[in-house]
């Protein structure tokens, strides 16, 4: 790789990609142990390979205070989500080390403050609601009262789940470049790809160089397709119907929050650190049951100057395969009637994939189904 290569692609967010990576301090043996949730672990790792540049830590009160009411960290620069770590109280110390479930050290923090926040007013300006059964807020909730901040040197990286699409952003830079991409699209999903899905990314891969399929494989809700089935999906359907040379599938480390619109900014921003110049968002991005409108995560990007995010977001309808246009179309493209559309709800897919029957070919791949089908009967 080299460097005037990777230079076609967009810049990371603020300018360079952080690598908080580094090896670990002589004695850990005098330093009070922190130990993260699994979504504070997949944040640590994320700031770990620069995927949350320019953030080189979890973030001091005055970062946090103008990312929740204002969607910019303290320097103006865009950021849509907090990224803090919750304590009980004050450490003692300069550093703290930093502990996943296991109890085993991964990283250090240089303390840079400790502050009260107010977790309601966190949940209405982040999540639109202070409901107590949204799963982001539900877990706000349950978290410690104060946040500790402070710059994080990560030297035991999380064990990915799937190591083989296992990369970082500065090796999915090196691997568009090597492609000879300029334009990449990202596709987030935590969902299986069916025909819809696959519609929209081979719209958007018509227009740039290359398609990014960027799974999320952190904490989902338990009640989400699991991840292992979900890469096999992507396997099949990459092997079978996507030119190997324009498409790449990787797995996006990030825990859900689903906060919905602001994630959908979030998202954007980590993408565009991982080298896409666009991102594709659908309706209801990152929401959950009925919290936020069906446009509401495409709307958002209008708070932001085209200049402010740089990464471009292409919003995409619901789509359907018409009998009558004989091809994929969604409302933008297709002037026919629900009559003339297949389309199956989500609870009807389940139903039929739970009794081993697959869904019609113009709704999913039946390469696809398969492996859905042999998951429920697992
Ligand atoms: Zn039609």
């Amino acid at each position: 790789m080299s460097a005037v290569a990777t230079d076609r692609l967009i810049r990371p967010h603020g300018g360079s990609l952080v690598d908080r990576t580094g090896a670990a301090p002589d004695d850990l043996s005098g330093l009070e142990v922190v130990t993260l949730t699994s979504r504070e672990l997949s944040d640590l790792d994320m700031l770990a390979s620069g995927a949350l540049s320019p953030l080189e830590g979890f973030m001091a009160a005055d970062d946090y205070e103008s990312v929740v009411e204002d969607m910019r960290l303290s320097s103006g620069l865009a950021w849509a989500l907090p990224v803090c770590l919750a304590v009980d109280a004050a450490p003692q110390g300069d550093r703290v080390a930093l502990a996943d479930g296991s109890g085993r050290t991964v990283a250090v923090l240089e303390v840079e403050g400790v502050f009260d926040y107010d977790k309601e007013r966190e949940a209405e300006r982040c999540f639109r609601t202070t409901d107590a059964q949204h799963p982001g807020v539900e877990r706000l909730y349950a978290q410690k009262g104060r946040y500790l901040a402070g710059r994080v040197t990560v030297f035991e990286r999380a064990q990915p789940p799937f190591p083989e699409l296992a990369l970082d952003p500065a090796d999915t830079r090196a691997a568009f470049s090597d492609r000879g991409w300029k334009r990449v699209v990202g596709f987030q999903t935590r969902n299986p790809i069916h025909r819809a899905h696959e519609y929209l990314t081979k719209t958007a891969l018509e227009t740039v160089d290359g398609l990014l399929i960027h799974p999320l494989v952190g904490d989902t809700k338990s009640d989400d397709v699991p991840a292992v089935t979900r890469v096999e999906c992507y396997r099949v359907l990459v092997d079978g119907y996507y030119p190997a040379d324009r498409v790449l599938v990787s797995a996006f480390p990030a825990a859900m929050r689903y906060a919905g619109p602001r994630e959908a900014i979030w998202h954007a921003i980590c993408r565009k650190n991982y080298g896409c110049s666009h991102f594709i968002v659908g309706r209801d991005h990152a929401g959950v049951g009925s919290y936020y409108g069906t446009y509401d995560a495409q709307l958002i990007f209008d708070e932001f100057e085209p200049h402010e995010l740089d990464i471009e977001p292409m919003f995409f309808e619901h789509s359907f395969w018409c009998r009558v246009c004989g091809s994929m179309a969604s409302a933008k493209t297709c002037p026919h009637g629900g009559d003339d559309h297949v389309f199956l709800s989500g609870t009807k897919v389940r139903e039929m994939l739970g009794r081993g029957e697959l869904p019609p070919v113009e709704f999913s791949r039946p390469e696809v189904a398969q492996v859905l089908i042999e998951a429920y009967r697992a």
